[in-house]
């Protein structure tokens, strides 16, 4: 039996060689890999001795040679295979163990050159591994260094290893091939703006095992990805507190997302994914004490997610209610102390949470057999665009109080109502099948008087009976993006109502 063992990274390569000459495998190894193997006392084949030609163009060509490919993928079981080797002068290779060039760990490198990043891309590598799972039937292929013990037991104890194994670790090849190869073009697909890819390439790696999914009987992992942007959730560090479940993942990212409309001091508290209280302030103090009183209800259980460090006095006003989740950039020393007395709190810490995602991040949706992907909703809208379109012209307090509402009723699930006064949310209407309904229930739920407060709508209003139902409630300014074949109608109503109504010209549908 022949090895061809070519490894960058070396790790127990030495042990798993020497097991292998232990069991009377001849090796076959590649420069610097047979320079340890030697070193380590291990008798190896240079690879240039089986293919007759020199390593060349500075290791770009070792292995790309008929002389390892015909040895590699030659059926064992073809008689006219075997004649056609024997012919050519060419062995079998029965063992193919090989990692690639660490082309991951060169691009997480800070600042790295594009030309360093292209050196890093494995061609032999792949090459030699994609020709041995081709032929798993007769060759045993391995990329992971976890997988050396298997095959050594299995040849020690029957002097073969079965198909099973082979089978498994040749399909461990391809999707290992295939996941170098998709952050390859991911990587040079950064390198140029904002295009949608043609083929989508998911380059995410499986980060951890979580207890379940959604509900209990469902099994689930965390995927991250390889180079995540800076601000992104995956960089959290957790400070406190059991381990995150899928459903605190995906609650405080939707804490985040919405978090990350404010440059201010802002708090926003999550149930569900969807904000249920967002408060602004001088400080995470008066935010956090808003965003509270925005919903004492919804908040219990939910996720706060606060844009400036937790101090003393905020962690202690945190406190006074049960809260499963606190992500800030900072805990102060007090704050940790005070905070941690609770068992069952989790504390994440997020550096560059005001860092916002790059352009060019996509929008994935699963439906069933298929994917949906957009660009991300960057844009809330362009303030020059901003039309004011009734008789009463709102007030400075109203029109800041709008764009608040605003980049909280882009996060919410539509048809999205979000009520603000002050600062703060009054009342949230997330997720109905109809906008008048979204509108009664933030208004049935606020949690003071709707008097003087304005309104956010993700989308347009339909029908003037929205006007009507606001109007009703005591709201004085609205907010949306207007576009609808009744938007005449609805701005005679809101004149008629006298209300100031303001068109954006974005839609921000979140389904
Ligand atoms: P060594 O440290 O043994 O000199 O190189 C080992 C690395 O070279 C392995 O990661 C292997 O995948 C890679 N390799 C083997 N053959 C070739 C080849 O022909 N071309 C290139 N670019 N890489 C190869």
């Amino acid at each position: 039996m022949r090895a061809l063992i070519s490894v960058s990274d070396k790790t127990g390569i030495v042990e798993f060689a020497q097991e292998l000459e232990r069991l009377s495998v001849k090796i076959i190894s590649t420069g610097g890999t047979a320079t340890r193997l030697r070193d380590n006392g291990v008798e190896v084949m240079g690879i240039s001795d089986v293919t007759g030609f020199p390593e060349c163009l500075d290791g770009r060509v070792k292995t790309l040679h008929p002389a390892v490919h015909g040895g590699i993928l030659a059926m064992r079981e073809k008689p006219e295979h075997m004649k056609q080797l024997e012919d050519l002068n060419i062995e079998t290779i029965d063992i193919v163990a090989i990692n690639l060039y660490p082309f991951k760990e060169t691009i997480l490198k800070p600042g790295v050159a594009l030309e360093d990043a292209i050196e890093n891309i494995d061609i032999g590598g792949p090459t030699m591994l994609r020709s041995a799972a081709k032929n798993h039937k007769d060759v045993v292929v391995i990329c992971d260094p976890g997988d050396y013990g298997q095959v050594i037991r299995e040849l020690e104890e029957t002097k073969t290893v079965s198909y099973d194994t082979k089978y498994r670790l040749a399909l461990k090849v391809f999707e290992h091939t295939a996941a170098y190869d998709a952050m390859i073009s991911d990587y040079l697909r950064k390198q140029i703006e904002g295009e949608l890819p043609d083929n989508l390439t998911l380059t995410f790696e499986k980060a951890q095992e979580l207890r379940y999914g959604e509900n209990p009987h469902q099994k689930a992992y965390y995927y991250k990805e390889i180079k995540p942007w800076e601000g992104a959730l995956v960089h959290a560090v957790q400070l406190h507190g059991k381990e995150l479940s899928f459903n605190n993942i995906n609650d405080t990212n939707g804490a985040l997302e919405t978090l990350k409309e404010f440059e201010e001091p802002a708090v926003v508290a999550v149930k569900h994914a969807n904000p249920c209280g967002v408060g602004v302030g001088y400080d995470a103090f008066d935010a956090y004490v808003k965003a509270y009183k925005a919903d004492p209800v919804s908040i219990y259980g939910g996720i706060i997610a606060v844009n400036r460090p937790v101090d003393e006095m905020t962690a202690a006003e945190i406190n006074k209610i049960f809260v499963e989740i606190v992500i800030a950039p900072d805990f102060t020393k007090e704050a940790l102390d005070i905070l941690t007395q609770k068992k069952n709190i989790r504390l994440l810490k997020l550096d560059h949470i005001l860092a916002k995602a790059p352009k060019d991040t996509i929008d994935i949706k699963k439906v069933s057999g298929g994917l949906l992907i957009q660009e991300a909703d960057h844009s809330l809208y362009d303030e020059a665009e901003i039309k004011i379109v009734t008789d009463r012209i709102p007030t400075e307090r109203e029109m800041e109080d709008m764009k608040f509402a605003m980049k909280v009723a882009k996060h919410i699930k539509s048809n999205g109502i979000v009520l603000a006064k002050d600062g703060k949310t009054i009342g949230i209407g997330p997720g109905q099948t109809n906008r008048v309904w979204a509108i009664e229930n933030a208004i049935r739920q606020a949690t003071e008087s709707t008097e003087g407060a304005i309104l956010a709508s993700d989308a347009f209003f339909p029908f003037d009976d929205n006007v009507v139902a606001a109007a009703k409630a005591g709201i004085t300014a609205v907010i949306q993006p207007g576009g609808s074949v009744h938007d005449e109608d609805c701005i005679r109503k809101a004149n008629e109502m006298g209300i100031a109504m303001v068109f954006t010209g974005v839609r921000h549908f979140k389904h």
